[in-house]
């Protein structure tokens, strides 16, 4: 078997629901100690939701080395019914040559590829010019408020800085290694409350039922693409160009994006209704967005878009 399968399998053997770490840390601190890596737990969290952090480091004696650090988590989500597994989610099981267990892919696994990596780069270079670290926490899966947040601030206070971070979160589509994801831009939650008004069946008008007012409610909520990518993420550094300001309209209500529908009038001009859009090529469109902001127009002072757009960028 090999080293990073056993070690995956000892991980998983450890019941880590979050915030318990089931003593996956300790084992993988024992493993880095021998290294020469200095391992520190810091346990943190209120009493009834006790984290435990491990930083992890292999000092380079040369001044100035850059740090890679590896960063996970040892938690793990809840099981859900035990009856509806097929084997013990704490129980490493191989099936049809596929490991099963809770975290063997979020992210028992990598936790282990990280160790023997680590083993094994050692072992080939003593006296590599970097330093290498590891923080782990067991607050991942949950609200994730004493991990890796409270870990990089207290290293923050001490000066301690990652020059490179790997994070080993599953992220392959089909294969191992097919995908590489460039950070990840993290979840909204909230509570609604909605308040209805009682009242009695033979007078529905008089009461307000709370279940069809959060329908449409919810509805709208779940209509909004509330996060457009890494377009959007500069967006305060072109935001002072503008200085009536930067708009953005809710979904659903066109008549908010006033240019956009104006441009979408203009853009008819060139693309009737119903005309079969198919048959332009990405040259003829190129040709017409061309000519669009190149025409004066009357309601930027005959300045044509291209012209205002250009002075605002200056
Ligand atoms: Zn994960």
């Amino acid at each position: 078997m090999s080293r990073t399968l056993h070690l995956a399998e000892q991980l998983i053997s450890c019941p880590s629901v979050t915030p318990e770490d089931g003593g996956c840390q300790q084992i993988i601190a024992a493993r880095l100690a021998p290294l020469g890596f200095v391992c520190e737990t810091m346990v943190s969290g209120p009493d009834n939701f006790r984290v435990t952090n491990l930083w992890a480091k292999r000092t380079s004696s040369r001044p100035g080395a850059k740090t890679l650090a590896f960063a996970g988590h040892t938690d793990v989500v809840p099981t859900g019914p035990l009856d509806a597994w097929t084997s013990n989610p704490f129980v490493p099981t191989e099936r049809n040559g596929q490991l099963f267990g809770r975290g063997a892919a979020d992210m028992k696994s990598s936790l282990a590829a990280f160790v023997t990596a680590i083993e094994d780069f050692v072992a080939a270079h003593p006296n590599h010019a970097g330093s290498i670290a590891l923080l782990l926490t067991s607050d991942e899966e949950g609200d994730a408020t004493h991990g890796t947040t409270l870990v990089v601030e207290s290293l923050k206070a001490r000066g301690e800085v990652l020059d490179y971070c790997i994070v080993g979160e599953p992220t392959s589509v089909d294969t191992l290694g097919d995908m590489i994801k460039n950070g990840r831009r993290g979840s909204l939650s909230g509570k609604l409350t909605v308040k209805g008004i009682q009242g009695h069946i033979a007078y529905p008008h008089l009461a307000s039922n709370p279940i069809h007012l959060a329908a449409p409610a919810l509805a709208e909520l779940a209509s909004i693409t509330w996060d457009q990518g890494n377009e959007m993420a500069p967006h305060d550094l072109v935001a002072h160009l503008f200085p009536e300001g930067v708009f953005f309209a809710y979904s659903g209500c066109p008549w908010q994006r006033g240019t956009n529908e104006n441009s979408n009038g203009l853009a008819r001009q060139y693309l009737p209704r119903n005309s079969d859009l198919s048959v332009h090529t990405d040259e003829d469109l190129r040709r017409i967005e061309t000519l669009l902001n190149t025409r004066p127009r009357k309601t930027l002072g005959w300045r044509t878009p291209a012209e205002v757009f250009t002075t605002g960028l200056r």
